[in-house]
């Protein structure tokens, strides 16, 4: 048990990658069954879980691995197979690979719902565990010490708190940034649609009043001009509200010169390799898409146009990751988001994945204690809310609407009360850089020194992210959260059973 995910796998691990393994394992021996692992595009989550896998089968075990879509079951099994894991069999259909006595199987949610039986497993690793599956929680249901793993750039559904039991934060996007794995990217907003008048249908904007808005003569013509003036030739992802409104961005662009196509869910595998080729050889410009692109497909990128607002952060965090891959040539991204989602939503590497949420609402609005980015009036550069001066342009920039700075440089909400004790700048970047020290002593992310900041101050850190010393004061509050997060835990645990 204690050995369970340590493999001898062919690729070797970055440390992050071990770390990550290592949290899950943790979990895990500290009872949880159910453990998502939050790991953003590009964290390398398939070399994870081939790690996983080696390392249970090491221990005579048996795994599922389950798939949303038939897409991703060739690609997984490759995947496998590269690292040295050949016992492999497929659930899907009439798949060639139908091997029910293989150590590994590799199975479609779709074909599973299906079934009578579930494999036999001592782990099951769920793949973009963000996506609700009937047969993961039935079988869950059936089997309650079974070990399930969730796998997910966007655990971001509401109800995953019911279905699993803890969250472990793999990496972040931020981190994988600074470590030079994703692209840094700028964000412009030449655009902000007036959504006012669409309807909210499940959270989100209704898919057809959004595309009237945004099929607008005037916006469609904006965001083709922006292109012409700023595209600099980049291969570049265009995200549409629904198919109509894709074919008919494809054609403008084409129209104009831009050499463009779109692609939707019943493009064809043939025809979407043929547009993919034709892509990577510079033949074409711009991909649109819907959803289609937004999970699975692996294209050098190096602009984004988002013509599809939203108001979910899952939604806007696959988007953009879609083009946060570095590849040679394409090391930093544009984005050129003309439905007003990073104004709405934040940055993607702001993004904050570390809580699994309960209840039944899709869409959690941004707390009004964050502020969020602002845009230049001079040149749509859209920046954090603290800047001062437009990096692109120079233009001294105010704070945002409804945020006032106060004379330590911190932005306080307008008619905000603040609670308790008022903290300075100063003394909010000793807890900071003490929780910081307090999460490398234990071996945690720096996620949950973010975390643990925001649970005290209401707020993120605004200071560097740097270990410093430890006022007693901070080690008792860390401590008291941990006796009063135990304390309900027993309740809970009471409660249940
Ligand atoms: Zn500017």
């Amino acid at each position: 048990m204690k050995d369970m995910f340590e493999s001898p796998a062919k690729k070797e691990l970055r440390p992050y990658q071990a770390r990550a393994i290592a949290s899950l394992k943790s979990s895990i021996l500290a009872g949880n069954r159910r453990v998502v692992l939050a790991l953003p595009t590009g964290a390398g989550k398939t070399l994870i879980g081939s790690h996983i896998v080696a390392g249970a089968l090491a221990k005579g075990g048996k795994v599922t691995f389950c798939a949303p879509m038939i897409s991703l079951i060739d690609q997984t099994v490759d995947a496998f197979e590269a690292e040295g894991i050949d016992d492999i069999g497929v659930i899907q259909a009439s798949h060639a690979r139908t091997r029910a006595s293989a150590a590994v199987q590799v199975a479609s949610v779709q074909t599973l719902v299906r079934r009578e039986a579930m494999p036999a497993a001592s782990v099951v690793i769920v793949d973009e565990c963000h996506v609700f599956s009937q047969a993961v929680v039935d079988w869950m249901a059936a089997e309650p010490d079974l070990i399930f793993v969730g796998l997910s750039a966007t655990p971001g559904r509401s109800g995953m708190a019911t279905e699993w039991d803890d969250l472990v934060v793999g990496t972040t996007t931020r981190e994988l940034m600074d470590l030079g794995f994703l692209s840094q990217f700028t964000v412009y907003a030449p655009t902000e649609p007036d959504l006012s008048g669409v309807k909210i249908v499940a959270g989100d904007y209704q898919a057809k009043g959004a595309a009237e808005v945004m099929e607008d003569r005037g916006l469609v013509g904006d965001i083709l001009q922006n292109y012409v003036l700023h595209g600099e030739g980049r291969p570049t992802l265009g995200f549409a509200v629904n198919v109509a409104h894709a074919k008919r961005m494809a054609d403008e662009f084409t129209t104009a010169g831009i050499p463009s196509a779109y692609v939707e869910a019943r493009t064809d595998t043939l025809e979407r390799q043929a547009l993919q080729d034709q892509f990577r050889r510079g033949d074409l410009q711009v991909i649109w898409s819907v959803r289609t692109m937004t999970t699975g497909v692996d294209l050098p990128v190096s602009g984004i146009i988002d013509a599809a607002p939203t108001r979910s952060a899952m939604l806007h965090q696959q988007k953009i990751g879609r083009g946060l891959r570095v590849n040679p040539g394409t090391e930093d991204l544009k984005i050129w988001d003309h439905a007003g989602n990073t104004l709405r939503l934040g940055f993607v590497d702001d993004l904050d994945w570390s809580e699994l949420k309960r209840g039944t609402r899709e869409i959690k609005e941004r707390e009004a204690s964050e502020p969020l980015p602002k845009k230049c009036q001079d040149c749509a550069n859209v920046m954090p809310p603290k800047t001062k001066e437009c990096p692109i342009c120079g233009a001294a920039q105010k704070p945002p609407a409804g945020w006032v700075e106060t004379e330590d440089g911190e932005l306080v909400a307008i008619n905000r009360k603040v609670k308790g004790k008022e903290y300075t700048g100063e003394e909010k970047k000793v807890w900071y850089q003490a929780l910081v020290s307090i999460a490398r002593e234990r071996g945690y992310s720096d996620g949950w020194a973010f975390h643990k900041f925001r649970e005290k101050f209401g707020v993120g850190p605004s200071s560097a992210k740097v270990a410093g010393p430890v006022p007693a004061q901070v080690r008792s509050w860390v401590k008291s959260r941990q006796i009063a997060y135990a304390k309900a835990k027993a309740r809970g645990d009471a409660h249940a059973s």
